[in-house]
């Protein structure tokens, strides 16, 4: 396995930055080693960690060294939020040094599986507060390896509140070797509440250049270079998403079928036609992304709440499995409801893609084309609407994502867009 910040695309500025925190987080253990203490000591450098040890009182990490408590990755989807973050946990139980990618605890964290690393995965709309109380708790435990406790949060920004404080809490008066790592789009207060913010280290992460992205496809995930190359520019930068267009033909026909919408916008109808299509296509992508995992997920409960027999207690095991069946659809739907918003927020970033195209054509900007498959439509669009006119239509959509972001109802904001790309 290569070094674990392998897969974080052109971000060397963070890269560096999480290897110096790593490499004063093993000097933490070493020095701790050293005094034959086992709660954390302050921190230095590397080789200067020994003669600092001490000043702070045990549990604080110095924050003017490398390495803190607590920390929040942001940047644009696929950017590498979680990927950072994961290659930062490997780093931190990295045996070697700050992310070999060699030693077990390099590979038990890159393959989910090391027992001080929990990784926090939001299904739904939001992570509640039961399940993060019952994570912080956790996350208090020494940590079985002897390192560190690390607990990865990804999309951060979708704690309710209440589960927000609970983290809060954790995060002001930290276990002595516990790090939490926190995944959001931005530091705004509207992903991240102020109070965490001030407690955490930012690391932003910017878009990578579709070269960089191009790059990686083709040296990780062997595709040929001129595909690379086209997925990379098409996908704006997000990684997962360039690589599902380089690989998956049903990926490519959806994202074909959404570009297809500027040129059959010929009149209100069709307006109303297309926004149809749209919302249907995003609902069926969502459905068959969840439809296994549902599936599986009532044939293990059923299957555990079916040994309920007919003996003392049955009827008492009856009332609660129809409780947590009622539960478990809950969660479900939550989880579907999510999958439809972000497969439309793809089609509503290829479609902004496809207006930015025409913009930058209008005002003859020497930039590439997001689409270069749908560049010469792109430009016969620049013609006839102008710099004005792309400029107006591509905010549409940008308004549209923010309705939807809002929670107006995705057809009402699908709708009002697609009438006012129609619109001269
Ligand atoms: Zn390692």
């Amino acid at each position: 396995m290569p070094d674990v910040f392998a897969d974080l695309v052109g971000q060397d500025e963070a890269v560096a930055e999480l290897r110096r925190a790593a490499g004063a987080a093993a000097a933490v253990l070493a020095a701790g080693a050293a005094d034959r203490a086992p709660a954390l000591v302050a921190v230095g450098l590397p080789g200067e960690a020994a003669s600092k040890a001490g000043d702070a009182g045990p549990g604080v990490l110095d924050p003017s060294t490398g390495m803190t408590h607590a920390w929040i990755f942001t940047g644009p989807p696929g950017s590498g939020r979680s990927v950072a973050a994961r290659a930062f946990a490997a780093a931190l139980q990295c045996t070697y040094g700050t992310g070999c990618g060699e030693c077990p605890g390099c590979h038990t964290t890159m393959g989910g599986t090391n027992a001080d690393v929990r990784l926090v995965v939001p299904e739904g709309l939001s992570i509640g507060v039961g399940e993060m109380r019952a994570l912080v708790l956790r996350a208090a435990s020494t940590p079985s390896g002897g390192r560190w406790q690390v607990v990865v949060i990804e999309d951060a920004d979708r704690l309710t509140e209440a589960a927000g404080n609970a983290l809060l809490k954790a995060i002001e008066e930290p276990p002595p070797r516990t790090v939490f790592l926190l995944c959001a789009p931005s530091t705004h207060p509207d992903d991240i509440s102020v109070t965490i913010r001030s407690r955490c280290r930012v690391v932003p992460l910017r878009q990578p250049p579709a070269t960089a992205v191009a790059e990686v496809l083709v040296r990780r995930d062997g595709i040929a270079p001129d595909v690379a190359q086209w997925a990379a520019s098409a996908a704006q930068g997000h990684v997962g998403r360039a690589r599902r267009l380089a690989r998956d033909p049903e990926a490519r026909k959806r994202r074909e079928a959404v570009l297809a919408v500027p040129r059959r916008l010929t009149g209100v109808g069709a307006a109303f036609d297309a926004a149809s299509a749209l919302i249907e296509a995003a609902e069926a992508e969502a459905e068959a992304s969840v439809a296994e995992a549902d599936t599986a997920e009532r044939a293990a409960l059923e299957t555990a709440l079916g040994a309920g027999g007919t003996g003392r207690g049955a009827a008492g095991a009856i009332r609660g499995a129809a409780g947590q069946l009622k539960e478990l659809e809950r969660r479900q739907k939550s989880r579907a409801t999510r999958a439809q918003r972000d497969a439309l927020d793809r089609a509503l970033v290829d479609l902004a893609g496809f207006y930015r195209d025409a913009l930058t054509m209008a005002l003859r900007a020497p930039v590439d084309a997001v689409h270069t498959d749908t560049a010469a439509l792109a430009a016969a669009g620049a013609q006839k609407w102008d710099a004005e006119g792309s400029l107006r239509r591509l905010e549409a959509v940008l308004a549209c994502r923010a309705a939807i972001e809002a929670n107006v109802k995705p057809r009402i904001a699908v709708e009002a867009m697609m009438l006012a790309l129609w619109k001269d």
